[in-house]
């Protein structure tokens, strides 16, 4: 993906169209639930103990190989536009993208 190092873009605070600075934001995409992590919460809580495997909370089949099968290539990327007049910034809607480049 290309994208220019300045854009004119719709400011709040300016409440008019201005230059902005873009860059790419580093906090790209949320993180999923930790599933070992909440296991050992839901065993704390008195969930999930007992005998025999229990669903969800019991072990997991054993994984001797590990394959991604059609993992994506590309990442998503948020770009993240700076007023240049009053620096308020925010942040573009993710796209996906193999690499950004600032031209
Ligand atoms: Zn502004």
């Amino acid at each position: 993906m290309k994208t220019p190092k300045t854009r004119k873009s719709y400011c709040k605070k300016c409440k008019k169209h201005t230059e902005h600075k873009s860059v790419q934001n580093k906090t790209t995409g949320k993180r999923g639930a930790l599933k070992r992590g909440s296991i050992n919460r839901a065993k704390k809580r008195g969930l999930g103990v007992g005998y025999g495997n229990l669903g969800n909370y019991g072990s997991k089949p054993a994984v001797t190989k590990w394959k991604r099968a059609g993992s994506k290539t590309s990442k998503k990327i948020a770009l993240k536009l700076t007023c240049n007049k009053c620096k308020t910034s925010k942040i573009l809607q993710q796209r996906r993208s193999k690499k950004v480049e600032f031209v």
